[in-house]
């Protein structure tokens, strides 16, 4: 067979692979999450493969060529294979800068930061969701099949309000919320060790979890001996601090030890209860896709409006800088980078950009200034696109929903509105989001057009 076929079925195969993902429904209407990591492999056909899978995405989906949602993808990038320039795959981050830039995806993992964090090497799970490295009765590092088990998520803000100020208060709070949270989590577990292989036989016997049981075995086996993670999340540190040293803290080294101090505990927590029940304790920086507007509404008809805190309707995202502030790329990164320490079970940053086709280079600065601070990075920046009046850049989000600035089109059928609603883009003109986040992205879009002035 000759290269030239070779490429073509490869990258057929790849697009094969994008439709069906995209023409595929789960049961409650929602195509499946799939994440898809690649870029590490430097022979001909690993490199063929990735670079498919950007050329696809780059092309779009459909006549009118629209960014595909799934599957997610996440591109490697690793000093010595694609970093720098005279990398053998460097060609290829290049492709993957374009792709971001007109496409959103791929987000970045920077091989060595996570491997500092986690301690191997390997593809979230879901938007953001990370295994710490893991070796089986044979001193093999293993991956394949292991699982989270769910996660309990404490509301950092609340705490905060109800300590009305008073640190003392609050860590004597937060002590008996863990207690809570720890309660759930053992129920939790004492659940899922209830389950028989013939309840979910793709998992439990044909080999989804890593081994093939037969029915009545036990199922704890899969997930004990820290095989499997349970996760203590969280969300809200920037309200949390903004109780204690008001909205603007970001540089006051004292509130944001104070916020390092949470997820320290956190850890803390997590590593007693792993050494006390065998099973993988981890902090996981919760994408609280409804949890953001959720613990809002519930501490403001409890609290009223608190500025900075329960007023603007959503809590910021785990240790996320506040979306409302003007902030480069790289302040973002500084200030966001050391947190992942303590919440290795799950972490992500992002950062914003204005419209970014034209500026490549820049997005590459970015890119190269996180890799050895921050391990898994996206990029948000506009890229929708109105078929009425052939508009592309950011729809406005109004009442009436998205809209075109240029000719006011509000009509699902002739624009494509792309939006990140957690680690996960979406499509909040066909499906509607939860207020929050619509929120968070009203304030995004105000962020970049200040960028823009
Ligand atoms: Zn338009």
């Amino acid at each position: 067979m000759l290269r030239s076929e070779q490429k073509k079925d490869i990258y057929d195969a790849m697009q094969s692979l994008e439709y069906e993902i995209n023409t595929l429904y789960t049961s409650n209407g929602q195509t499946p999450f799939v994440t898809l990591g690649f870029g590490l492999g430097e022979d001909w056909f690993a490199r063929e493969i990735q670079v498919a899978i950007l050329k696809v995405r780059l092309g779009g989906i459909g006549k009118d060529k629209q960014t595909a949602i799934f599957p997610k993808l996440v591109f490697s990038i690793k000093r010595g294979t694609n970093l720098d320039i005279t990398d053998s795959n460097y060609d290829i981050k290049l492709l993957a800068l374009e792709c971001s830039a007109k496409r959103m995806y791929p987000d970045v993992l920077n091989y060595d930061s996570l491997v500092r964090l986690v301690g191997d090497f390997k593809v979230p799970m879901g938007c953001r969701s990370f295994l710490p490295a893991w070796q089986d009765m044979n001193g093999e590092f293993v991956n394949a099949g292991r699982n989270n088990l769910g996660v309990v998520t404490l509301n950092v803000p609340r705490i905060a309000i109800q300590s009305g100020g008073d640190k003392k208060r609050f860590w004597e709070i937060f002590t008996e919320r863990m207690q809570t949270v720890k309660d759930a989590l053992l129920f939790r577990l004492e659940r899922v060790r209830e389950a028989k292989p013939e309840n979910a036989p793709i998992l439990y016997k044909y080999g989804a979890f890593g081994k093939r049981l037969d029915d009545g075995q036990d199922v704890t086996q899969l997930f004990d001996k820290e095989r499997s993670t349970i996760s203590i999340g969280y969300i809200g540190l920037y309200e949390a601090a903004t109780m204690f040293y008001g909205g603007k803290w970001e540089r006051n080294p004292e509130a944001k030890a104070f916020t390092i101090e949470v997820v320290k505990e956190l850890k803390a927590y997590a590593d007693a209860w792993k050494a006390e029940y065998g099973y993988w304790f981890s902090v996981y920086s919760t994408p609280s896709e409804s949890l953001t507007d959720r613990f809002n509404r519930l501490d403001r008809e409890k609290y009223g409006d608190i500025k900075d805190i329960t007023d603007k309707e959503y809590y910021q995202n785990s240790f996320h800088y506040d979306v409302r502030k003007k902030v480069t790329p790289f302040e973002k990164i500084d200030f966001e980078m050391e947190y992942p320490e303590y919440c290795s079970g799950g972490f992500i940053h992002y950062c914003e950009y204005p419209k970014l086709v034209h500026n490549l280079k820049a997005l590459e600065a970015v890119w190269d200034y996180a890799y050895d601070r921050v391990a898994y990075l996206g990029t948000n920046t506009p890229i929708d696109r109105c078929y009425e009046c052939s508009f592309e850049g950011e729809f406005v989000p109004t009442a009436e929903g998205f809209k075109c600035p240029e000719c006011g089109n509000t009509n699902p059928e002739t624009a494509d509105v792309v939006k990140r609603t957690c680690g996960y883009l979406g499509n909040p003109m066909k499906r509607p989001m939860v207020h929050g986040r619509h929120e968070e992205i009203t304030q995004r879009v105000k962020h970049l057009e200040s960028l823009d002035e």
